[in-house]
């Protein structure tokens, strides 16, 4: 099957003008989803939105439909990645998901893989599955907290002391995609996150989505803790607001914020990520109900609005070709062979 995303003339002229010079010849993709889905077990699930967003060019999101997609995208670059399933809620079926991720990722030696967990999943059962697929982390998800509240949920909630202590011992990753109305900015998952960073100094944690931060407020205010905490890394992945990825930037310790796509399905979709007071949203074209007869209303793909701010906060800091292809490949790809055991 030929890859869904096709490259309109909006397309071409942004990444032409804005991006070509701008994006690497290497990438390491460090947020990616591989996954069917066969996998999401909800009855329901196509009366659902996300059903619109993958049915049917995204049912089956396999790591060849990533490299075609990338082809479309960023032609000519060199691509591996950092790939997990797409946590399904409220049902999934996690040892499909986990065994095709495995399947998936095993194609590249460059690339890696992390198992999506479930906060009930024994110490015992985890274990077996990284001896046998040799994930190099953990991908939890805030909807399958224990106390089943995906918006205030605490990190422990969702990933348990007990996966903690694994990822630990092996030095593993974990993407983290916190939960709370404030994001990074909520004083408990600070102080959360201080704690198991002192607690389980092994573990490499990644906060996805600039720590959540989807404008400047959040990560300004995180900012003073985060810098002292020796084990986070963050992802770009669907942040397109050129503030809140140079505040990111600017705020954490060099070295620490990579590139990531959001991919399959996020980054392909047309649309944005919009922030607004202490609020965020995805706006796409069939989502409002805006006037726009006054200019060009096409959208492009979110992940060129992500590389649009990623271009103009590099622009901004003057940070230098060595620094730009650290944050497009080096700082992922040493990331990935420093870990697991
Ligand atoms: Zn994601």
């Amino acid at each position: 099957m030929d890859a869904p995303v096709e490259l309109r003339e909006i397309d071409r002229r942004i990444w032409e003008r804005e991006l070509d010079d701008f994006v690497p010849k290497k990438v390491f993709d460090a947020h990616s989803h591989i996954y069917r889905w066969e996998f999401n077990l909800d009855p329901k699930k196509n009366e659902g939105g996300l059903a619109r967003l993958v049915v049917p060019w995204y049912e089956q999101a396999s790591f060849a439909l990533l490299e075609q997609t990338d082809a479309v995208l960023m032609p000519g670059r060199e691509v591996h990645r950092l790939s997990f399933p797409f946590p399904f809620a409220p049902l999934c079926d996690f040892d499909a998901s986990n065994s095709y991720l495995a399947e998936q990722i095993a194609c590249d030696s460059s690339s890696a893989g992390l198992m999506l967990v479930h906060p009930g999943m024994t110490a015992e059962d985890i274990n077996r599955q990284l001896d046998r697929f040799h994930f190099l982390g953990f991908k939890p998800y805030r909807f399958y907290s224990a106390n089943a509240d995906a918006v205030h949920c605490s990190i422990t909630d969702f990933m348990p002391e007990h996966q903690i202590e694994i990822a630990h011992d092996r030095g593993l990753i974990i993407m983290m995609h916190l939960s709370k109305p404030d994001g990074v900015a909520d004083p408990d998952n600070l102080k959360d996150l201080q704690h198991l960073c002192r607690r389980y100094p092994n573990v490499r944690w990644i906060l996805a989505h600039c720590a959540r931060s989807y404008s400047t407020w959040a990560i300004e205010r995180a900012a003073p803790v985060l810098r002292e905490l020796p084990n986070l890394w963050y992802d770009t992945s669907s942040v397109c607001e050129t503030d809140a990825i140079a505040t990111l930037l600017k705020s954490v310790p060099s070295g620490r914020v990579m590139y990531g796509s959001d991919d399959l399905p996020v980054g392909v979709l047309r649309g944005k990520y919009i922030s607004f007071g202490f609020g965020w949203a995805y706006l796409g074209p069939e989502n409002h109900r805006l006037n726009l007869d006054h200019c060009n209303a096409e959208m492009t793909f979110t992940r060129y609005e992500q590389l649009r701010a990623m271009k103009r906060a590099a622009d901004l800091l003057q940070m230098g070709e060595s620094e730009i292809r650290d944050l497009f490949y080096n700082t992922a790809h040493e990331l990935v062979t420093g870990s697991g055991c």
